[in-house]
């Protein structure tokens, strides 16, 4: 069997989701008998040569991720959307809480350090900022999503295997509540009066018990609104889930998936204790959201 050629490639990310091919380790080593990498950041090859299959980190921010996009698509046969940032917008795509002139007039500004000038660069060799941070899917057909933030190695390299092989990439479909330990007996009771008067913030319990569900302590978990695969590995830790694999397939509305969840559990005005619903329900996934953009494109048009 000939090596499959394979290619990774960063838009707006922190490289966080390259690292987690990295903490592939000695598996990275073994993958690598049956694929080669033409080019990477890793590798620092400045071409992008067709390929078999690519990874593409971040969300698309700029002109020019716009550009390396649409060249990744037109020479990859598969295309797969590696993260958060690419599969939903991710932590970067928060910025679309303000239209771009205030962000690049508060970090230029009024962010010291950034530019003593107080200018805002303007050059053909700078990128512009696109109005609004976008997932990949949005610009270019993606073939895979491999969510995470970062995703786990363990995932890549079975999205790999299965690639090299023909076979269809099985990946996570439920939600993050059906791969967690922790015991959700009070959740099951009829009367739903287990949980507290209110939704209270996590640094405000003395005691986190570490086998009951979150939600019947009383702490906001994104459990119920969050695509599963990440083994529940912050609830392993005693701390709550904050979404980052985003929502699950076809409830691509992971706020709105939240309150929904919540309101049917919790008592009335509970939901007045979620002092940041954009930064909670939203926060990795608001530009592939619905609800939070509908202003902003409503603003677009107008302009
Ligand atoms: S998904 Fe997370 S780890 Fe990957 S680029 Fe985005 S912020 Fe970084
Ligand atoms: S809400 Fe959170 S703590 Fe409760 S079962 Fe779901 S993931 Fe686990
Ligand atoms: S528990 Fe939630 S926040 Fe933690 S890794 Fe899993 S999906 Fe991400």
């Amino acid at each position: 069997m000939s090596k499959k050629t394979v290619a990774t490639a960063w838009l707006q990310g922190c490289s966080g989701c390259h690292i987690s091919i990295l903490d592939l380790h000695q598996e990275l080593v073994e993958l690598l008998g049956d694929i080669e990498i033409l080019s990477s950041p890793l590798v620092d090859i400045k071409e992008f040569p067709r390929v078999d299959i690519c990874l593409v980190e971040g969300a698309v921010g700029t002109e020019g991720d716009v550009r390396k996009l649409q060249e990744l698509r037109q020479k990859s046969d598969v295309l797969v959307a590696l993260g958060t940032c690419a599969c939903f917008g991710g932590i970067s795509g928060l910025r679309n809480l303000y239209k771009k002139d205030e962000v690049l007039e508060h970090c230029y500004t009024n962010v010291r350090n950034v530019n003593k000038n107080g200018t805002i660069p303007s050059s053909e060799d700078v990128p512009a900022l696109l109005e609004s941070v976008k997932p990949v899917g949005e610009l270019a057909k993606i073939d895979y999503q491999i969510p995470g933030c970062p995703p786990l190695p363990g995932t890549i390299k079975t999205v790999l295997q299965a690639l090299i092989t023909g076979k269809e990439p099985v990946l996570p479909q439920r939600s993050l509540c059906a791969e967690c330990d922790r015991e959700q007996r009070e959740l099951l009771k009829p009367t739903r009066e287990f949980i507290a008067d209110s939704v209270v913030a996590f640094m405000e319990l003395e005691e986190i018990d570490p086998v009951k569900c979150f939600l019947e302590q009383g702490v906001l978990c994104m459990g119920l609104a969050t695509r599963e695969g990440c083994h529940a590995r912050c609830l392993k830790g005693n701390v709550p889930c904050r979404g980052c694999m985003g929502p699950t397939p076809g409830a691509m509305e992971q706020g709105a998936k939240l309150i929904n969840s919540l309101a049917s559990v919790l008592p009335a005005g509970g939901l007045m204790f979620m002092e940041d619903i954009v930064g909670t329900g939203y926060r990795y996934s608001m530009p592939s959201s619905i609800i939070p953009n509908i202003s902003r494109k409503e603003e677009e048009i107008d302009e």
